[in-house]
């Protein structure tokens, strides 16, 4: 199978070419972050803009760069939700005349299933498994019991981890987005100020990240009054220690509770090294499980996932009709 990918759902316009779903043919990426990063976020007016401008052109260098033809191809698929309504529309539109100009099926892709899929660019999937997703839009453990089915056991009752990541930064004043600042920062401090970890009730998989959010933005305030200073470094590593101690100690218990055979991070926080080198230790003494960690290329948004994920897709049987729409709130569990 030799499968087109579209990704449009938010500030990145991408297009891949995946043969048999787990080779990548080629994986073009066209990020807008210097567009939004003076508004410190995404504007999703620009977003759309920037995605009608750049999508014929990122599709065509996927297909020369490939090496394929329109003839080639065993279905196109493509992102459609959740995410920005406006962004989507464009990828969706774009598949959607292809597929029709070129009489190729349609496969309409969960972003999220996309994330996860990442990880079979690397390595065939062994089930039951679950998958850690961490992305700027949504923090969730997720069980796959066979291809294609996806349970979520946990989620945030509030903000994302990413989300979480970009305000902190933000409150340093650190360039959007900020993920990758406070990470870096994180490894010139030490976790020394004490911050909240919210692990809820007993026995629940879900997060919350807003009362952490809330407790740097009041401590860095009440230094300010009293007139101390806090090492930004500090703060940083201190709000990545308590992100990381619950992302680690409860993807572990679900990994032991439903005996996985992987787990596979998935989502733009994925690329945070603490957070890999954590799981890395965590999980290194449990022999009969395999921890997946993709590259930091395939943790942020690109197509070459979405190409992974509408493969195995397809090869269910799965085909999407021209009536199609944009969903910025499709639900992963109903794909
Ligand atoms: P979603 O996938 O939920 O729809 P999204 O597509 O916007 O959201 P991604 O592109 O998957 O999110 O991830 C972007 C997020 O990842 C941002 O919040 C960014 O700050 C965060 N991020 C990227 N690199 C790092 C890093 N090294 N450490 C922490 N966070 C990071
Ligand atoms: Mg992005
Ligand atoms: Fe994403």
């Amino acid at each position: 199978t030799i499968v087109l990918a579209v990704e449009t759902s938010c500030d990145e316009t991408a297009a891949a070419v995946i043969q048999n779903g787990n080779e990548i043919l080629s994986n073009i990426v066209a990020s807008q972050i210097e567009s939004h990063k003076r508004f410190g976020g995404v504007v999703p007016e620009i977003a759309s803009r920037h995605h009608v401008e750049e999508i014929t052109i990122v599709i065509e260098e996927a297909m020369q760069q490939a090496n394929v033809s329109f003839d080639d191809l065993t279905a196109i698929a493509v992102t459609e939700g959740p995410g920005l309504v406006g962004a989507l529309l464009v990828g969706v539109n774009a598949a959607k005349a292809l597929a029709f100009a070129h009489g190729i099926p349609l496969v309409g892709v969960h972003h999220i299933a996309g994330h996860i899929y990442a990880n079979r660019l690397l390595t065939e999937m062994k089930f039951p498994l679950i998958s850690l997703v961490v992305s700027g839009g949504h923090t969730e453990i997720v069980l796959m019991r066979e291809h294609g089915s996806f349970e979520v056991i946990g989620e945030t009752r509030d903000d994302a981890a990413g989300e979480a990541y970009d305000k902190v930064a933000r409150t340093l004043n650190l360039p959007y987005p900020g993920g990758p600042h406070i990470d870096r920062l994180a490894h010139e401090g030490e976790p020394t100020i004490d911050l909240p970890r919210a692990w809820l009730e007993e026995g629940t998989y879900d997060f919350s990240f807003s009362g952490l959010k809330s407790a740097v933005i009041n401590t860095l305030h009440n230094a300010e009054q009293r007139g101390e200073a806090i090492e930004p470094a500090d703060m940083a590593a201190s709000f990545q220690q308590s992100v990381i101690d619950v992302l680690v100690a409860k993807t572990v218990k679900a990994a032991e509770e439903y005996q996985v055979k992987q787990v596979l991070l998935a989502g733009g926080v994925a690329a945070n090294k603490g957070l890999r080198r954590e799981l890395e230790k965590a999980f290194a003494s449990f022999e009969e499980m395999e921890l997946i960690i993709p590259p930091l290329s395939l943790c942020t948004d690109n197509a070459a996932m979405i190409g992974a994920a509408g493969t195995v897709l397809y090869q269910k049987g799965k085909r999407s009709n021209y009536a199609m729409n944009a969903n910025p709130g499709l639900d992963i569990e109903s794909m």
